[in-house]
């Protein structure tokens, strides 16, 4: 069957990178990148392969490739390539347009492609939560606990409407995503079964979980190269320490949820509460690392950032501050500066969320997804008689 092919895609790819910064186009298939790559072992080609095929303009295949989220952008590429393409760029810059392009509403173009674009979203969508949580905000005195100037059932039912609405698109990303590499295997006549999809799910969200794909990532160079920073500060590491703190956060917040009424006193001691602080804590520990290494702009890969790389983890990095600021609130009487803590807090937990599928927050699944079709696709494939005779 014809193929279409896509001519602007490279074009299109680069208004989501640094623009003219990003010359992938100067790549001419040497095939370096690929033979330092410490992920290439598996799939011959990775990343030259994705890179080709933008070069052509083959979209689907380009938006079917699993290939894209497996990329930890470690920068081992760019710093060997010879025509200085920056290939690891070129694949940020490619999963920012596969970002927009999984997501129906048109909004993640917007925020990813220009800086206008991504603050007027935010603008709009804190506008809306900002009216919404004003509706039922009580006119307290100053020393009012806080889920009385904000009432914890109003925050709460606000909240489950959002999870609605953000859960249907990113399911919906997902779906496009799963859809385009089934049809793209399907069209190759490699399609694994789907028998094998179930074991695939466990072992995908595993890796995601234990980042042990981006260990071996962080091994390979080690070995090449004498270990030049320690361990904490090591990409994987501090990647875990923002997921780990994120995840230690949302489970203490479900657990406070499910195990006691909305905004009754707990003390300072209370599990939950010392489990998010916790995780508060490590994940902020994570998201200063990042965000000092741009600022500092001296390696690869952060020595060239577009605006998307700052805002996610400084909103994220924004939330736990003030989500931090909010659990002093609790305990110490700051009167109206603490209500305002806690209302910004809130708003910027929403507008995280509001903005899931849209900012690099959407990496959380899309790499998820891609290392569940990764294991899907090297499930063995049933022989049968037919075959076999054949
Ligand atoms: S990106 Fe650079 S290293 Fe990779 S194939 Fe192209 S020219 Fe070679
Ligand atoms: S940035 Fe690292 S993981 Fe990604 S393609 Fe380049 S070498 Fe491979």
């Amino acid at each position: 069957m014809a193929r279409v092919v896509n001519t602007s895609l490279l074009s299109n790819i680069k208004r989501h990178g640094k623009g003219s910064a990003l010359d992938v186009s100067a790549c001419f298939n040497c095939g370096n990148c690929t033979a330092v790559c410490p992920l290439a072992e598996e799939t011959a080609g990775f990343p030259r392969r994705v890179i080709r095929m933008a070069q052509v303009g083959m979209e689907p295949e380009l938006l079917a490739s699993e290939e894209l989220w497996r990329c930890y952008a470690c920068g081992e590429c760019t710093r060997t390539c010879p025509r200085q393409a920056d290939p690891a760029e070129f694949m940020a810059a490619a999963r920012s347009y596969a970002i927009s392009r999984y997501d129906f509403t048109g909004l993640a173009g917007l925020v990813n492609r220009s800086i206008f674009g991504n603050l007027l979203v935010f603008a709009v969508f804190s506008l809306v939560f900002e009216l919404l949580l004003s509706a039922k905000m009580n006119p307290a005195g100053p020393q009012a606990p806080l889920f009385r100037f904000l009432p914890g059932w109003w925050i709460h039912d606000v909240g489950v409407g959002l999870f609605a609405v953000v859960g249907l698109s990113a399911a919906f990303g997902m779906i496009s995503m799963f859809a385009r590499f089934r049809a793209e295997r399907v069209h190759h006549g490699s399609a694994p079964p789907l028998a094998a999809l179930p074991g695939a799910v466990v072992s995908g969200v595993l890796d995601a979980l234990l980042h042990t794909r981006f260990r071996q990532c962080d091994a390979a160079e080690q070995a090449a190269a004498p270990p030049t920073e320690p361990l904490v500060l090591r990409p994987w590491f501090v990647h875990v320490s923002v997921m780990g703190g994120f995840l230690a956060m949302l489970l203490a917040t479900t657990l406070d949820y499910l195990l006691k009424p909305i905004g009754s006193p707990a003390p300072p001691w209370y599990p939950m509460r010392l489990l998010g602080a916790a995780g508060g804590l490590v994940c902020l520990y994570g998201l200063t690392v990042m965000l000092l290494r741009r600022i500092r702009a001296k390696e690869v890969p952060w020595r060239k950032s577009a605006f998307a790389d700052w805002f996610f983890p400084s909103l994220l990095a924004a939330t736990v501050l003030t989500g931090l600021a909010t659990e002093t609130a609790v305990y110490l009487p700051l009167g109206r500066i603490g209500h305002t803590i806690f209302f910004v807090h809130v708003v910027l937990a929403m507008d995280l969320i509001a903005m899931l599928p849209l900012t690099k927050f959407a990496h959380v699944l899309y790499r998820t997804l891609a290392l569940v079709l990764y294991s899907w696709r090297r499930a063995p494939v049933a022989v049968t008689a037919a075959d076999a005779e054949a």
